[in-house]
């Protein structure tokens, strides 16, 4: 019977990011490992060969998709209440035991995660986007740097459709993959896992390409929100969530961060469950960092005020939330750009530019139309 490596080993096509060493072996430039590949070698991701001096990638497939609110990416900053169509593929750079989707991103290292790959294209992903009435269509489930060929291609026929692209990644990048996505994705959430690199270690990476990406994807313009999954003993020490947020801070005090709640999954069974009260103490810890919006997530109903949206000046309630339902937006349409110019064909005009209804600040974020 054949193993799913072997199978997958088919489902390829030649990458684009790579490069030809002096001394003949290939280097990977899709992630922050950076594999120099040998012919014959496998990276790290398990996904991703050299094959005769010609880097193969994974092509044609996805490991699952379905159609979600974009709130459960989490993007709270971008198009509230809009769907988002969420595809994967299989196979991930890093393997952490607490993953949620270690079905599909640990199917190459566990024999356990048995998920078959289904045959796709990128016309026939974008269709079924649009027939499920999404308006934003995104790469996750497993880490999509490590796929991101394939993303492009995908995103390439949704963006000629009228749909908004994003990543969910674990933002181990490097220059060069930022460069080759930067004209197709939109938004990029970065799951920011600790500030400590021995953590980043154990979870088979390193924290500084982390940390690279995340300014890197700053400066150049994606629409980007930060998560942490608050683990009880891992990363949620008062020091290790200052010097996190404060990082944050230091990249833009406007980046969305999202604090969210762990429970046991996978082989990560021993920490105790994050409660309401210290994903409320870790959110204060990122306001005193100063951070301007901050979240509390996966207990929908007990953290108070920390799932909606406030301005940052005069604490109205901008977007009222209650886990993924959207209860009310209050932000008002600011410079207002007629479509003529735009490539937007779904709205008859685009608004560049948000803000409090109150007091009129601006309110950072790709917020295009949405369902008040
Ligand atoms: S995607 Fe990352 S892990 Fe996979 S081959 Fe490329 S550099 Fe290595």
């Amino acid at each position: 019977m054949p193993t799913l490596a072997g199978v997958l080993a088919h489902e390829t096509r030649e990458g684009e990011l790579y490069d030809v060493l002096p001394d003949g072996r290939l280097r990977c430039y899709a992630c922050g490992h950076c594999c120099p590949l040998p012919d014959g070698a496998v990276g790290v991701c398990k996904v991703r060969f050299n094959e005769a001096g010609r880097l193969r990638v994974p092509w044609g497939y996805v490991g699952g998709v379905q159609c979600d609110p974009i709130e459960k990416k989490p993007f709270f900053h971008a198009y509230p209440g809009a769907r988002a169509y969420s595809f994967g593929m299989l196979g991930c750079d890093l393997h952490c035991g607490y993953c949620q989707n270690w079905v599909t991103s640990q199917a190459l290292r566990d024999p356990a995660a048995m998920a078959p790959p289904l045959s796709a294209t990128p016309e026939a992903l974008v269709r079924d986007a649009l027939r499920s009435k999404a308006r934003v269509i995104v790469s996750t489930y497993n880490e999509p740097l490590i796929t991101s060929e394939w993303a492009v291609a995908v995103f390439k026929e949704a963006k000629a459709a009228g749909l908004v692209t994003g990543f969910v990644s674990n933002g181990n990048g490097t220059p060069e993959v930022i460069a080759y996505l930067r004209p197709w994705v939109d938004l990029y959430k970065v799951d920011l896992k600790s500030f400590d690199d021995r953590h980043y270690r154990q979870l088979g990476g390193r924290l500084q390409p982390i940390l690279d990406t995340i300014r890197r994807l700053h400066e150049t313009g994606f629409w980007l929100e930060i998560v942490t999954l608050l683990i009880p003993g891992f990363n949620d020490s008062d020091d290790e969530l200052k010097r996190l947020t404060g990082f944050v801070a230091s990249v833009s005090p406007d980046i969305p961060w999202h604090v969210t709640a762990f429970h046991r999954d996978y082989k990560m069974t021993d920490p105790e469950n994050t409660t309401a009260a210290m994903l409320i103490r870790a959110a204060a810890v990122a306001r005193a960092a100063g951070l301007r919006y901050v979240y509390a997530g996966n207990l929908p109903g007990q953290v108070g005020d920390l799932e909606d949206t406030k301005c940052p000046t005069c604490s109205e309630t901008l977007v009222a939330r209650r886990g993924y339902v959207i209860r009310q937006v209050r932000l008002k349409a600011g410079n207002i750009k007629d479509t003529k110019d735009t490539k937007d064909t779904r709205d008859t005009n685009v608004v560049t530019r948000w803000e409090c209804p109150s007091c009129a600040t601006p309110i950072p974020g790709r917020w295009g139309t949405f369902r008040a």
